[in-house]
């Protein structure tokens, strides 16, 4: 095969940051162990440049959503590290848990009998406890299916972390009832939001996801958890307005006046979808606001060169991704901003 010409687009992970953003979480987790949710290619950052700087810097829990990210992950980790929260839906996915190692996540009486008849084995347990997500709800834990279970981890999910609701004590009330009918050898319940909460609700493991990877979900992380990634576009022309051009498609934006623009390598299928485009948004040229003009294509958008005319064709923009400055105007949450990042900005 030929070799790759360099790309007109690229994200940078910061590893130690990540790291960083890890030990800060740990701090907060207080006398509990601190995981790490890396399920959906580390919230669209990358296994291979997460996972390993999560290792060096202490992270022993992986949790997955999906059997098929299992194999990713073990790369870099003895696959009995990691869990797979949507548990065995089948006697295939039971198999593979059995062969691999990793640790299935039982949410359901039936998924509970489903483990026993693959051979059993230790296993981790999901509690619901108002999520009404995945779970056994409180009542059925004492159900046989259950108590026949080895259960390393008792887990359950809160639904509310991020704001200061009444749920957040109700369900913690729920899990330590839970804790109190199922044997186990540590319990867990917060992601990263309810870390903040308090050493009330750190139990023995935390698992943040979201915070690890630059994410804000509350106020109380806001000074602790830094930047991670940085999605970068180059310029693939610049041209001269006259006044009365129009830009891209529907001629949404019409020049007032002469102005230069430049065409740059990103848009939707890169995650940059059209709600990031419109009023007050820009990329950044060092500390230059570069407004974007007319609609996001596809593969491009153009940006206002007026305040940086010098740049020219293969210049490199930033994308703003500071998570928590970025969301409130983007129409997406803080997940959905790292989640979308398009395949083009991981070359293989
Ligand atoms: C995704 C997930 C997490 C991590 O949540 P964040 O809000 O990203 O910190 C923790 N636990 C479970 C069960 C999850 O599904």
């Amino acid at each position: 095969m030929a070799e790759l010409p360099p790309p007109s687009l690229r994200l940078t992970i910061d590893a130690d940051v990540l790291a960083d953003n890890w030990r800060a979480l740990d701090a907060m987790s207080g006398a509990a162990k601190t995981g790490a949710a890396v399920k959906a290619d580390c919230y669209g950052l990358g296994v291979d440049a997460c996972v390993p700087a999560l290792r060096e810097a202490g992270c022993t829990h992986f949790f997955v959503a999906h059997w098929s990210e299992v194999e990713a992950v073990a790369r870099h980790v003895p696959a009995a590290r990691i869990s797979v929260l949507h548990g065995p839906m089948n006697a295939a996915d039971a198999a593979y848990a059995q062969q691999t190692g990793a640790a299935p996540v039982i949410n359901s009486l039936s998924q509970a009998r489903l483990w026993q008849e693959s051979g059993g084995g230790t296993c981790q347990l999901m509690v619901d406890t108002g999520i009404n997500r995945l779970g056994v709800s409180l009542g059925d834990l004492s159900d046989p299916a259950i108590a026949s279970l080895d259960v390393d981890i008792l887990m359950s999910h809160l639904a509310c972390a991020d704001e200061d609701n009444v749920m957040n004590a109700r369900q913690l009330e729920v899990f330590k009832q839970a804790t109190e009918v199922v044997p186990h050898q540590s319990a867990s319940l917060t992601n990263s939001a309810g870390i903040a909460l308090g050493s009330a609700y750190h139990f023995d493991l935390t698992r943040p996801g979201l915070a690890l990877y630059g994410g804000v979900p509350r106020p109380e992380l806001a000074n602790k958890i830094k930047q991670v990634a940085r999605p970068e576009a180059a310029i693939l022309q610049t041209r001269s307005l006259s006044a009365g051009d129009s830009v891209g498609y529907n001629a949404e934006f019409t020049a007032q006046c002469a102005m230069p623009t430049g065409v740059v390598s990103l848009g939707y299928a890169d995650g940059f979808l059209r709600s990031r485009g419109g009023e007050g948004s820009h990329l950044l040229h060092g500390e230059t606001k570069l407004p974007i003009v007319g609609k996001v294509s596809m593969d491009m958008i153009i940006v206002d060169l007026s305040n940086a005319p010098s740049l020219r064709e293969g210049d490199w923009l930033e994308v703003p991704f500071h998570l928590p400055d970025v969301a409130p105007n983007s129409g997406l949450s803080q997940y959905e901003l790292l989640t979308t990042l398009g395949q083009r900005f991981k070359p293989r």
